[in-house]
Parts: C-alpha cells; sequence; structure tokens
C-alpha cells in the first residue's frame, strides 16, 4: 500500500519529521481483547521528537462505530422473519457475534478515552509529556491524487529551538508494510507485530 506523504521541517535547524509517524495499526489490549487506540501526532519533550500520541478528543469515533453495529445488528434482528432466517443461518449468527463483539470493543475504547482524558501518553515511550501538534498544515492532494503539493508554515514552534515547522508536500508515495502496536490500556507498549 502506498501513500502521500509530507514533511514537517524546522526552518532554523536541521529537524525534519515525516507525517508517517502516526502510520500502521495502533490498538489496545485488555483482558476481553482488543480495540482500535486513536493517535494524533504530537511533540514529545523525552523523546524530544514528534511521535504518535494518545488522542481521547475524538469519543465520536468509538460512538460511531457503537451506533452501526447496532443498526445493523437491528435490521437482521427486528422481526419474526429475520428472526427465522438467523436460526437457518449460521453466517447470519457468526455475523451477528462479530458485531457484537465490535460494538463491545468500541464501548470499552469509549469508556478507557473517558477515564483517561487528560493523561495523554507518547506512544513510543509512553511518557506524559506531550502535547498534541496543533500546527496548521495546508498541504493539498494533487490533482491526480497521487501526491501532497504545497509548503505553508504552520505556526508550531520547534520546542527547545524556537524555529517554526513548515509543511511540505512531499514528491514521493511512499510504501510501507503496516505493523500492528499493541498497548495496555493505560498507554504503554506491550508488542510490535
Ligand atoms: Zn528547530
Ligand atoms: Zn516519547
Amino acid at each position: 500500500m502506498s501513500m502521500p506523504t509530507y514533511t514537517l521541517v524546522c526552518d532554523r535547524c536541521d529537524f525534519r519529521a515525516s507525517s508517517m509517524k502516526t502510520w500502521g495499526i495502533f490498538e489496545y489490549q485488555d483482558t476481553e481483547g482488543r480495540y482500535p487506540c486513536n493517535r494524533q501526532l504530537g511533540w514529545c519533550a523525552d523523546c524530544n521528537d514528534l511521535v504518535p500520541m494518545e488522542d481521547f478528543s475524538n469519543p465520536d469515533s468509538y460512538a460511531e462505530h457503537i451506533e452501526d453495529r447496532l443498526h445493523w445488528l437491528k435490521s437482521e434482528t427486528y422481526s419474526a422473519w429475520q428472526a427465522f432466517l438467523n436460526a437457518l443461518s449460521r453466517r447470519r449468527r457468526t455475523r451477528h457475534q462479530e458485531w457484537l463483539v465490535e460494538a463491545e470493543a468500541a464501548l470499552r475504547g469509549l469508556r478507557n478515552g473517558q477515564l483517561r482524558r487528560g493523561t495523554e501518553r507518547c506512544l513510543k515511550c509512553g511518557s506524559q509529556a506531550v502535547s498534541s501538534f496543533d500546527g496548521c498544515v495546508d498541504v493539498r492532494l494533487s490533482d491526480d491524487g497521487m501526491v501532497f503539493e504545497g509548503r505553508n508554515p504552520t505556526g508550531y514552534l520547534h520546542p527547545g529551538c524556537g524555529g517554526e515547522f513548515v509543511a511540505e508536500g512531499s514528491e514521493m508515495r511512499f510504501s510501507m508494510r503496516f505493523f500492528t502496536r499493541v498497548y495496555s490500556p493505560e498507554g504503554y507498549l506491550l508488542a510490535e507485530e
């Protein structure tokens, strides 16, 4: 899989970081299973780097997941006829079981976010000395949708340096293997797969 990228470049020193930092699959693991870990780009004072960090600002992403699954379940269980089909079809029953498990997983994500809001961690080192990157990135997809184009000052200052990060569309698309990073509900890395 290949995707367009952009780079954040400091206008005072030689720091560069790629938008690929938050790529990949991030999941939490608890005793009942896994659920998605929402993340954003942030600055970690301990890594002294731009890093992926936890993001608890968007509970709607979990809520939408739950709503979808409930909606689908309802659409296949609402009548006696549906119940009859369900009794006949193992595939339907398996599907319903999967939707239930997914809805429960999203609910655990929602609950964890409520519990942990304000204690976001760096997803590289586990430090809480992180702040979200709130600079403005104004690179745009090229007409053919293949690469990001443009260059703009982001308004976000390089901590400890004072230079400003400039976003630059990259001429290249990058392919990478999507690995999965698994975290405890407290935000500590458990495994990379
Ligand atoms: Zn700098
Ligand atoms: Zn860190």
